[in-house]
């Protein structure tokens, strides 16, 4: 079972691996975006680990719903809102409980996820986060470490794909042959889970 204390110790991994794939990740939304994806997500999960450790929650739910909310508060990019809708989704879904099972945790994720497509309206194949989103949750009835390389492999993939939604939609044919910022910090994001679940 999982307590509001492995989800804190998940969003300070995330916060982590965050700041050091920053430069990274602003350098591939350089080419189809605005150069400042790691930008966006280093200032959202800095004031994500402030928010729970000033007043740490005392059930896995409202912790992710806090990060969710902070990110959503603190993040001007579209990354901002699909993350934060991610979480906070997530988190109502795991309820009030103060632990939850790994089963419950992949069916919060689930539906988590899918806010996230009906928030950006993107499916996967679109080029966007969702491509190492929805592989990496596919991949946890598998393990923690399974779901994060399935995301890292949904997030190579977006190299040859044409973007369908988000700024990199403008560049039209011009969006094919880079990977997509979101999606790599989607794999980041599900390595974050497994370094701490296992
Ligand atoms: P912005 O594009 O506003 O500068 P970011 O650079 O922080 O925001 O985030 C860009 C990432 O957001 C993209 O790489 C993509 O993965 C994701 N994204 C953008 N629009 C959508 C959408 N409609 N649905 C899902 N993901 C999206
Ligand atoms: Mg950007
Ligand atoms: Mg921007």
């Amino acid at each position: 079972m999982r307590d509001a204390e492995f989800f804190r110790r998940w969003m300070t991994a995330a916060a982590a691996v965050v700041e050091r794939e920053a430069d990274r990740l602003t350098e591939l939304d350089s080419p189809i975006g605005d150069a400042d994806h790691g930008s966006n997500l280093l200032r959202g999960f800095t004031a994500v680990r402030a928010a729970l450790g000033a007043e740490p929650p005392g059930t896995p739910g409202a912790v992710l719903v806090l990060a969710g909310r902070t990110l959503i508060s603190t993040v001007g990019g579209a990354s901002g809102p699909l993350y934060g809708t991610l979480l906070r989704r997530t988190g109502k879904e795991l309820g009030e409980a103060a632990e939850v099972s790994d089963e419950e945790l992949r069916k919060a994720l689930y539906a988590g996820v899918g806010a996230v497509a009906q928030l950006g309206g993107a499916a996967p194949g679109d080029k966007t986060m969702l491509d190492a989103l929805v592989a990496g949750v596919a991949a946890l009835s598998t393990s923690y470490r399974a779901s994060a390389d399935a995301a890292e492999n949904g997030a190579r993939a977006t190299v040859p794909m044409l973007a369908r939604k988000g700024r990199a939609s403008y560049l039209g044919e011009r969006s094919i042959g880079h990977q997509d910022p979101g999606a790599t910090s989607a794999a980041l994001l599900l390595g974050a889970l497994a370094d701490v679940a296992d």
